[in-house]
């Protein structure tokens, strides 16, 4: 049994997660995370390249000459969390926290890594891609602009998340959307300040964006199919300081979540047409700042041959397909929806036992991960890149 083989792995792997959890790194300051990784893979006998997209990590084995490859990306950042755990090996650094287990998706890939050199029961090349920055200001694209799929080609690339409140070690999966694409921009609507006892001299961008707030709810309503899901939500209205002044901006943050690249289109155009139709209505202009002052992840959509094969590998051991199967997608954003964008490949879950929630400042991975979550991969790799 892979699990077996992985049990012995089990107190090596412990020390490197709790080592890993003790010093988070973030938004593209891996470094020492990186080190640990590619000095632990190139013992391992992998091919190790550093620096891409400034701490992203690849290490790359070869068995056989199939000529096919995997990618698998595991997370290795942190968050900007005070950590509230009580752990001995609690974060060292004030204000950071491994609070999404991320130290854990990285220390898993470390263990599949020590399966892989040891028994190398697969013909083709396996790719572990160590991905900086996930949290915030997408890793994942820079890593890509930055030569990923070029340097290092894969035929289909795979990750997971682990699930707080899901069994542990239960995968879930689906075909099709798998999670949200999240935009966050600002409308700027622009008038004329005045006095606010002569409207007539000024225009007012207040009026103006309470109209454009209204003017926002149909799109949800009015222009969507009703089998999409989708949120707009208008989260502030900026403007103004006095009941007696007429202010000359008004600025509206504005948050979107979609499942697919259509939808997502369809969204963020209604809104730019209604924002500055709705504006010029009242003689103002209306300056949407979609992508400008924010980040924006796509949609992430699993493509069909490779959520059967996360599925296939999940019922052969023995889970139940009734678990198995995601009702819908998952409404939160993963950058991994960049290398989905581009290369065959499927996101998926995996059940982490009762505890606090992801990015809870309570929250802690689960150990017994380290050896269900490489025993999964294993199972995975040996499964697309069978031997003759
Ligand atoms: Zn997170
Ligand atoms: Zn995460």
């Amino acid at each position: 049994m892979i699990e077996d083989v992985l049990k012995k792995h089990l107190p090596d792997l412990t020390a490197i997660r709790h080592d890993l959890h003790a010093h988070p790194e973030m938004l593209f300051q891996e470094e020492r995370t990186a080190g640990i990784v590619a000095d632990e893979c190139r013992r391992l006998g992998f091919e190790v390249a550093t620096g891409i997209a400034k701490t992203g990590v690849v290490a790359s084995l070869r068995n056989g000459n199939s000529g096919r490859t995997i990618g698998i990306r595991a997370d290795m950042d942190a968050l900007p969390i005070q950590e509230q755990t009580n752990l001995p090996y609690a974060s060292k650094y004030p204000g950071k926290m491994h609070a999404c287990g991320h130290d854990g998706h990285t220390t898993m890939l470390l263990g599949l890594a020590r399966y892989l050199a040891e028994h190398r029961n697969f013909d083709g090349t396996v790719r572990l891609i160590f991905q900086p920055s996930e949290e915030d200001e997408g890793g994942a694209f820079r890593m890509i602009e930055d030569g990923l799929f070029t340097r290092f080609p894969c035929d289909r690339v795979f990750a997971l998340h682990n699930l707080p409140g899901e069994a542990e070690g239960q995968i879930v999966v689906r075909p099709g959307p798998i999670t949200a694409s999240c935009d966050v921009f600002t409308i700027v609507v622009q008038g004329v300040g005045g006095h606010g006892a002569l409207p007539h001299k000024s225009v007012d961008p207040v009026v103006a964006a309470s109209s454009i707030v209204l003017a926002l709810q149909t799109v949800v309503s009015r222009n969507l199919d009703p089998h999409d899901p989708a949120v707009v939500t208008v989260g502030a209205i900026n403007g103004g300081s006095m009941a007696t002044v007429i202010p000359e901006e008004v600025r509206l943050l504005v948050g979107v979540r979609t499942v697919t690249k259509p939808v997502r289109d369809l969204v963020l155009t209604r809104i730019k047409e209604l924002a500055m139709a709705h504006a010029k209505s009242y003689g103002c202009t209306a300056d949407v700042q979609i992508g400008l002052d924010s980040w924006s992840y796509p949609a992430g959509f699993n493509t069909p041959d490779e959520a059967a094969l996360v599925r296939a590998v999940a019922l052969e051991m023995g889970q139940d397909p009734t678990k198995v199967d995601m009702r819908g997608p998952f409404m939160f954003s993963e950058d991994f929806s960049a290398m989905q964008e581009v290369v065959p490949s499927c996101y998926f879950g995996l059940g982490a036992g009762p505890g606090p929630m992801l990015h809870d400042p309570g929250y802690n991975f689960n150990d017994a991960l380290l050896v269900k979550g490489p025993a999964f991969w294993a199972r995975l790799v040996e499964k697309a890149l069978p031997q003759a």
